[in-house]
């Protein structure tokens, strides 16, 4: 998953400088900087309340930086709209799914084709287009027509990506896209954002399943209490006391030791 030595360094594409944002007393995000580099998945994660929603919405323009500067692609995105940053190539999903109500399954996901990087250039049945090449990438092409609320949760989820895909993000934030999923749909999850990643996306992930942050990130970045308290590949920072301690918990970190023991004996046997 890292990148060989002998490759040339990937450049920056995301740049967080010590980002602060704060609400009356409540510091959700405090100094934080971290950099995403072109091509990588990078994860982000913390407990609860840690400010992993707020960072990515400092980085839509949903909420701005009380201090601190945030760069796509060499320009500052501090104080523009939430659409222009769109429009510059990154696009999001939400925690708590949002699907226009009263719309088709494709009718939303044209609506995205309509904003975004390609967005200005498409008209209505452009959009429809590239709609149903997002569908089909997805597997949401079988329920193409269907009104959004009748789809089960793991079909919302594949929709909010989907919606957040039209948009031809060269950069994807994923806030808990697996949140409610189970065994075979969390693997089905992984396997999606791997072959998305591999089309040329760089994507950030929050989520809480360690298995999925261990499977498809290359880089890890840890928030506690709005500050970042760790930064490495998953192995580092899930053997990082201070990470175990503010996240994962001991029983974890043993349980995770374990694992790691019997594999090494499994493939030393060989
Ligand atoms: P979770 O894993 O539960 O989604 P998170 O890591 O995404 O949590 P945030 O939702 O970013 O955390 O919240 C960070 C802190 O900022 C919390 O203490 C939260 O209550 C506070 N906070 C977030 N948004 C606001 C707001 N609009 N007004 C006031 N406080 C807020």
């Amino acid at each position: 998953m890292n990148h060989p030595a002998t490759l040339s360094p990937r450049p920056i594409l995301l740049q967080v400088d010590n980002a602060t944002r704060l609400y009356g007393g409540v510091a959700a995000v405090q100094h934080v900087s971290f950099d995403v580099l072109k091509g990588e998945i990078m994860g982000l994660i913390g407990p609860n309340g840690a400010g992993k929603t707020t960072l990515v919405n400092l980085i839509t323009g949903l909420t701005t930086p009380s201090q601190g500067t945030i760069t796509f692609k060499g320009r500052v995105l501090n104080g523009l709209p939430a659409h222009v940053i769109g429009r510059q190539g990154i696009s999001r999903t939400f925690q708590i799914v949002r699907p226009f109500q009263g719309l088709t399954v494709r009718e939303n996901v044209a609506v995205g084709a309509m904003y975004g990087c390609g967005g200005g250039q498409r008209g209505a049945s452009g959009a429809f287009a590239h709609a149903d090449e997002v569908l089909q990438l997805v597997d949401l092409a079988r329920v193409a027509n269907a009104p959004v609320e009748s789809l089960p949760i793991a079909d919302r989820k594949r929709l909010e990506l989907a919606k957040a895909l039209a948009m031809d993000p060269e950069l994807l934030l994923l806030d808990e896209a697996m949140a409610g999923l189970r065994g075979r749909e969390v693997d089905e999850a992984m396997a999606l954002i791997k072959r998305i990643n591999a089309m040329g996306v760089t994507i950030l992930v929050i989520e809480h399943v360690m298995k999925v942050i261990q499977g498809v990130c290359d880089r890890v970045v840890v928030l506690d209490y709005g500050s970042k308290i760790a930064d490495g590949t998953p192995a580092q920072v899930m053997r990082d006391p201070a990470v175990i301690e503010a996240y994962l918990g001991q029983r974890y970190a043993k349980a995770h030791a374990a694992q790691t023991n019997a594999d090494a004996q499994e493939t030393s046997g060989e």
